[in-house]
């Protein structure tokens, strides 16, 4: 725990237990379920499920929603908050329909809603959302048809809200709602003043993409009088941003909107519900603080500052208490799904080390120098070697292009270069002094564990944004990691790597794992239940993975079961989204096969083994067969 920080980012999610293995609880206690991850391996694999694969735990989505929506039903309580609270999931976090369905079935007791970004997400929340009690929040830009479908749940009888984000959806909607006899349910965006920080900041301050400026909105308001259908403006929104590292930014935007809403309400807009938009954050690099992958407050000092400000800023402006919404997705879904992948191998910088370095008769003289240096290396001198002999090293490349230093001493002078370079990262180890040079060459030199896994499918904030997310073995969690590795996935591409990991002292390069043994080694890069699931793409035709959703078993508490498999895109699947016709492939390869045959080269029964087998490729997972 110590090494991985499971208690900082896990949310008392996950443990260890005795035999060192990872352990999920679901609970939030030890003193619930403990379902080991190590067994659910197991179970997969003795039901033919291949790896990479996600893992989803059914039961930390619905003890996310139950938290939120109990936590804000307390607090509205103590504070004597005449509100009360409607908070809706917003579907772009994570689509998926088993998500979304288990959200809304856990959500059902407390009148938990569905936020909709676009129409194919409109189109979602309208099937999965009948709850006539509950909200459909709608944002994002909005065409007729959009509108129209907004409309089309009101005439269901749904509490479906339009939010307005530039002006024209204003007019538009008022003259379609019009055309068609309905009458709308509208929400105003707010470009708030306040701004977060981090990697999300850019949706709040003047400049932002979303929103109308505080003229808009009276401008609105006043229209919505002229044509008699201020009773239609419901809901007041703004949303800075999501991941937001630091709870006075929420202080501060909850104060600036209350005070908005107050003042609308007092021009007439008779507005119900104060919606705070999505940003609650996770603890994705353990720090607990206020640095971009984490944050600095618990859900209960959010959901506080909340009642407390809006209740505050209501009073002293003797206006009502509004119902509070709120749009919270990374926070619901972020801890309830995990990629697990296989490690099957170690790229060593410098490796082949046993290449025969002896001196010979006649040697180059940078050879030479390079042993010799190898051999005067200790602690002390340690960095004055490490410039002399990364100076010849480059010597040497010029050397070998005009052709004084043959291929045989190059392989000698750098074999020699690279057990220096090892032993220089030994000694820096113990030197508290070390120079950021040498503290990189450290972070260089570090193994390369090659994982079966695309970070481009799986973890793509990873590449893009540079986020963190906690990783770490499954398993062995009671073995002293001996190992520094920085992971590499199996796309053809640089890119394709995670080297910033979580660490007791803030990020750091490497990653302290087991040494390889030929055994199955399985690590976990948790946290990916919010945006990752979905964003990620095809990059080298990689495509979705097997993915597993467990459950706890209510009857024994160490139990579990896998309520549903969703098996992972095949190769010609993932060829067919980019118009490929797998069918004509099989036939077009086969008939090259046959000619071959006919000319003698491939015998018959080879000819027809070789195609069965390209055919069964096309159907196969796209990732490596282990
Ligand atoms: N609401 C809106 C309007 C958003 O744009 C977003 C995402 O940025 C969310 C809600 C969800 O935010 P989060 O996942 O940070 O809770």
């Amino acid at each position: 725990d110590e090494i991985y920080q499971i208690s900082r980012w896990g949310e008392n999610y996950f443990s260890v237990n005795n035999k060192g293995d990872l352990c999920v609880n679901p609970t939030q206690t030890n003193n619930g379920p403990v379902i080991n991850m190590m067994e659910i391996v197991e179970e997969m694999k003795n039901k033919g499920i291949s790896f990479p694969a996600v893992i989803r735990f059914h039961d930390i989505l619905r003890s996310q929603v139950a938290n939120l929506n109990k936590t804000f039903r307390s607090l509205i309580e103590e504070a004597k908050f005449t509100g009360s609270y409607y908070g809706v999931y917003p579907i772009k976090v994570n689509q998926m329909r088993e998500v979304v369905e288990e959200i809304v079935d856990a959500g059902a007791p407390f009148n938990y809603g569905l936020e909709a970004g676009s129409k194919p997400e409109l189109l979602a929340a309208l099937a999965m959302n009948s709850n006539q009690n509950s909200l459909t929040v709608i944002n994002g830009y909005k065409d007729l048809d959009l509108l129209r479908l907004a409309l089309l749940g009101n005439q269901l009888g749904r509490k479906v809200i339009v939010v307005v984000e530039k002006y024209s959806e204003l007019t538009d909607l008022m003259k379609l709602s019009q055309e068609i006899g309905v009458e709308p349910m509208i929400g105003l965006r707010a470009k708030i003043a306040t701004k977060s920080s981090g990697k999300w900041a850019s949706s709040g301050g003047d400049y932002a993409k979303f929103g109308l400026t505080i003229t808009e909105i009276l401008q609105a308001v006043k229209y919505m009088k002229s044509i008699g259908k201020e009773h239609c403006l419901k809901l007041f929104h703004f949303h800075i941003g999501s991941q937001i590292p630091d709870l006075r930014t929420i202080k501060d935007s909850i104060s600036e909107g209350a005070r908005i809403y107050a003042k609308l309400y007092k021009e007439g807009a008779k507005l119900e519900y104060f919606d705070v938009g999505g940003g609650v954050g996770v603890n994705y690099d353990g720090t607990r603080s206020n640095s971009p992958s984490s944050i600095n407050y618990t859900t209960r000092d959010y959901v506080a500052d909340v009642v407390y400000i809006l209740k505050q800023v209501c009073d002293l402006e003797d206006v009502p208490h509004p119902n509070i919404v709120s749009e919270s997705g990374r926070a619901i879904t972020a801890h309830h799904s995990c990629v697990i992948t296989n490690v099957f191998g170690a790229l060593e910088i410098g490796a082949a080390d046993n290449f025969n370095t002896d001196k010979a008769i006649h040697e180059n003289i940078l050879v030479t120098n390079m042993r010799d240096l190898s051999t005067d290396l200790n602690a002390k001198n340690y960095q004055d070697v490490y410039n002399d002999a990364t100076k010849l090293k480059e010597e040497s490349i010029s050397a070998f292009k005009f052709g004084i230093l043959s291929l045989d001493e190059r392989a000698k002078l750098e074999t020699l270069y690279w057990r220096i370079c090892k032993k220089i990262t030994q000694f820096a180890s113990l030197d508290e002094y070390a120079s950021d040079e040498i503290l990189a060459l450290k972070s260089q030199m570090a193994s390369q564990y090659m994982c079966n896994f695309s970070i481009f499918q799986s973890a793509p904030d990873t590449w893009a944004i540079g986020q963190i997310l906690p990783v770490l073995p499954i398993h062995k969690l009671n073995e002293k990691p001996t190992e520094l590795a920085t992971l590499v996935d199996i796309t053809c591409d640089s890119d394709g790597k995670v080297d910033t990991f979580l660490s007791p002292d803030g990020p750091t390069n490497t990653l302290p794992m087991h040494k390889l043994n030929g055994d199955d080694y399985y690590i976990g890069l948790f946290m990916t239940g919010a945006y990752q699931d979905i964003m990620g793409d095809n990059h080298n035709c990689f495509g979705r993975l097997n993915e597993v959703h467990i459950f706890a078993d209510d009857d024994d508490p160490t139990d579990f079961y896998i309520e549903e498999v969703i098996m992972g895109n095949k190769a010609s699947q993932v060829l067919s989204t980019l118009q490929y016709n797998p069918e004509t492939m099989a036939q077009t390869v086969k008939a090259s096969i046959d000619t071959q045959v006919k000319r003698g080269k491939i015998r018959p029964r080879e000819g027809v083994d070789l195609t069965d087998f390209y055919e069964s490729c096309l159907k196969s997972y796209t990732y490596l067969k282990k």
